[in-house]
């Protein structure tokens, strides 16, 4: 396994819809085992792979410190490619966001308090999960990634603007 890098904004991977995986081989498999101890590394709870580069439809996630719910062992990591959203409630709610391609930002985001997903698994398994709390809130942070649609996007578009001066400063410093 591999710690990648993470692509923080503005760059116009993060911007680009990422594409579909045809199959969870084992390609993909190392691609989400790198993904994964990336976001521990980087002490993330979700990563979408275009964060690090990577123009497809995966994403990992562990919310084991933040479920409201009890998981059964193993639950976490998930690893999902292809994640679609198949349904979600119309209440909506407010929290505050953090990412790592956007860092030094604290985002209020209003997100569907459930989501029902389907998904390919580490396994290449169909599996469908319904989920609300912070992990419906990950899930919908990361296939927002997917879309290339990223927290600053819920902004308004001075605050945009300002926060990407800010971000493009942060980035001649740390280059
Ligand atoms: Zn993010």
């Amino acid at each position: 396994m591999a710690v990648l890098e993470i692509i923080t904004a503005p760059d116009p991977i993060l911007k680009k819809k990422a594409q579909s995986v045809e199959l969870v081989d084992d390609n993909i498999r190392e691609i989400m085992d790198n993904m994964l101890e990336t976001m521990y590394h980087d002490k993330g709870v979700g990563l979408a792979a275009n964060q690090v580069g990577i123009s497809k439809r995966i994403i990992v996630m562990d919310l084991q410190d933040e479920d409201e719910v009890e998981r059964p062992e193993g639950f976490y990591p998930l690893f999902m490619a292809n994640p679609t959203i198949t349904d979600c409630s119309k209440e909506m709610i407010e929290a505050t966001e953090a990412c790592l391609s956007v860092p030094d930002q604290k985002i209020v985001v209003s997100r569907h308090v459930s989501v029902k997903i389907k998904y390919l698994d580490y396994n290449n398994e169909s599996k469908e999960l319904e989920s609300d709390g912070w992990l419906a809130r990950a899930i919908q942070h990361e296939t927002d990634h997917l879309e290339g649609k990223l927290l600053l996007d819920y902004l308004s578009p001075l605050k945009k603007n300002v926060a990407i001066r800010k971000l493009t400063k942060l980035k001649k410093f740390s280059a």
